[in-house]
């Protein structure tokens, strides 16, 4: 059974149809709704839909909780799936499915399906989030849950009692929680090496020289801190290995908990990686274009111009053709080997890996 006729429950019942699944929609406007729902999936009142089903999904708002206080007998001793997101992390005191089961103590209410959206449960699992979040106070009432998302195509993650649902349901709100730190460190560390850049390169021959090098900050500045950037956070990602290392034969054991500051350290280590690939491949976007700016050409012409004033038939200077043919194959296969770190950091690569063949990559 679904309750609500909105995009979820929409999407839910089109699901639980294309799973073999008898569903029952309760509407408060069945005849208004019934045109939204597949053909299979029987559309009727709520009183009526809670009636003819077992596990009822509540594919309602919270706010909208107690306008269902009247179906509180016949729900009774039903099972309630609580599908409900917040707006805000920890918005309310107590989490929406234990409102839900202080509402219908009769029912044994189970959370869950709240971090797959609409669009997922519609595509099939093949095209989205696997994991479905399930937790209840009772057991029985959980596996029921558990292995009707198994049949959806889903794969049930058995998240404990019902203490849990709090945590379940700000997993949708939270905003990228393990970058935070890696990005505000890649941002310190740009600034720095962008200031550092910017007065070596434009602010220190204007000083000089009084030569207005402006036109370098917004792609020269730039490109040579992001390979400065790239490195240094590169390094920060074996760093803190060889400091737990040095941690662990300092103590002599390994059984001795690190200090909060390095097992952080530690855990940000994949998009500290991720990070540095960026920059590093931005270098290389940013390489390639400089021979397409105006100045390079008006450089080029000026320097051509001089050599034909100074009547100097060429320019050629073996020793730095040699450099900088070096210098950009190595470039380019630092890149390529990042390039391969970073692939396979990737979940879906790493889990294909073994441990060795991991730490061999590495
Ligand atoms: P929605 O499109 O606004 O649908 C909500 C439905 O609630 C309405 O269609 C309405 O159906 C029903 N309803 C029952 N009593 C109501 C009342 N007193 N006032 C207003 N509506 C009432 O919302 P939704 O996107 O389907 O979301 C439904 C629930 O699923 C929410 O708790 C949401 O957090 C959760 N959820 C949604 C998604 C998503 O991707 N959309 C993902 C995860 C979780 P009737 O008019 O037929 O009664």
């Amino acid at each position: 059974g679904v309750l609500g006729s909105g995009d979820f429950a929409r999407s839910l019942a089109v699901r639980l149809v294309c799973s073999g699944f008898k569903v029952v929609v309760g509407s408060r406007n069945p005849k208004r709704k019934a045109s939204l729902f597949p053909a299979a999936a029987e559309v009727t009142f709520q009183a009526e839909a809670v009636k003819k089903a077992d596990v009822i999904f509540v594919a309602i708002f919270r706010e909208h909780y107690s306008t269902l206080c009247d179906l509180a007998d016949v729900l009774a001793g039903k099972i309630l799936v609580d599908v409900s997101n917040n707006t805000e992390i920890n918005h309310h005191k107590e989490s929406n499915a234990e409102y839900l089961a202080s509402l219908f103590p009769a029912c044994t209410v189970v959370k869950g399906f709240n971090v797959i959206s609409a669009w997922t449960l519609q595509s099939g699992a093949r095209d989205g989030n696997k994991q479905v979040l399930i937790c209840s106070n009772n057991q029985e009432a959980k596996r029921t849950v558990s292995e009707i998302a198994q049949v959806m195509g889903f794969t049930p993650v058995d998240m404990g009692c019902m203490s849990s649902a709090c945590e379940i349901e700000n997993i949708p709100l939270r905003l990228l929680p393990a970058w935070k730190i890696p990005i505000f460190l890649a941002l310190g560390l740009f600034l720095c090496f962008f200031t550092y850049n910017l007065i070596r390169q434009v602010i220190h021959p204007y000083i000089r020289e009084q030569k207005n090098k402006l036109y370098k900050i917004p792609i020269e500045v730039v490109n040579t801190t992001l390979p400065c950037v790239s490195y240094v956070m590169l390094s920060l990602v074996y760093l803190p290995g060889v400091l737990a290392a040095c941690s662990q034969l300092y103590y002599g054991t390994k059984y001795r908990r690190f200090p909060d500051w390095l097992d952080q350290w530690l855990q940000h280590r994949k998009q500290i990686g991720l990070l540095s690939f960026f920059c590093a491949a931005l270098h290389a976007v940013y390489s390639l274009c400089l021979p397409m700016r105006r100045s390079h050409r008006y450089l080029l012409i000026e320097t051509a111009v001089k050599q034909a004033v100074e009547k100097k038939m060429t320019i050629w200077v073996e020793e730095e053709v040699w450099r900088m043919e070096i210098y950009i194959s190595v470039g380019i296969i630092a890149l390529g080997l990042l390039s391969l770190l970073a692939i396979t950091s990737l979940p879906s690569i790493a889990n294909s890996l073994n441990w060795r063949e991991f730490s061999f990559i590495q």
